[in-house]
């Protein structure tokens, strides 16, 4: 079975890459992350994962375009996360049967911050949809590993999740604990 895995970030890959390869599964990374605000970030974090990549050994596509116009809609969505997250995996599964492959995957679901029940509809809905098969797992037990991997291969790691209301609701968290905002 050859899988396509959606991968948001370099950290995250770093922790659920060895599961797909101990497991001994076929598999090839897509960064798609429309989410990801500004460019600049997006381009840090693509970067980024290149290094990871690099490190672990692995192949990743990563999308041409940054596609923010597909994403933006959402900003005032009160369902602004699942539907960020069904954007990013629908795409996966779209170009996952485009390529041939049997089945895709993300490694969201190694975020504590991530909800697994959206995950896990999402994935449902997409699979329907487009008659591919998925592997949704609850990585976050690896999510540790994730972080050792970052400080001892000095891997950039961000402090929100993607969109430029995450950024402000973390420097809001940082406000209220008297930290100073640069
Ligand atoms: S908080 Fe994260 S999951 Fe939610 S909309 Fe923003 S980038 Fe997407």
């Amino acid at each position: 079975m050859k899988i396509l895995l959606h991968i948001c970030c370099g950290p995250c890959a770093s922790g659920v890459v060895p599961w797909f390869k101990a497991q001994g599964l076929d598999f090839v990374g897509f960064y798609y992350n429309p989410n990801i605000q500004p460019f600049s970030e997006y381009e840090k974090r693509r970067v980024n994962l290149e290094e990871v990549a690099k490190i672990l050994d692995f192949d990743v596509i990563y999308s041409i375009d940054w596609e923010v116009e597909k994403w933006i809609h959402n900003f005032s969505s009160e369902q602004r996360c699942y539907n960020c997250i069904f954007l990013r995996l629908e795409k996966t599964a779209k170009l996952a049967k485009e390529i041939g492959f049997d089945a895709f995957s993300t490694t969201l679901s190694i975020s504590p911050y991530q909800s697994l029940d959206v995950i896990r509809n999402c994935f449902e809905r997409i699979s329907n949809k487009y008659k591919i098969d998925y592997v949704f797992n609850n990585f976050r037990s690896l999510y540790q590993d994730s972080i050792k991997f970052s400080k001892s291969n000095g891997i950039y790691r961000q402090n929100y999740c993607g969109c430029i209301i995450s950024e402000y609701n973390m420097l809001l968290r940082k406000r209220a604990k008297g930290d100073r905002i640069e």
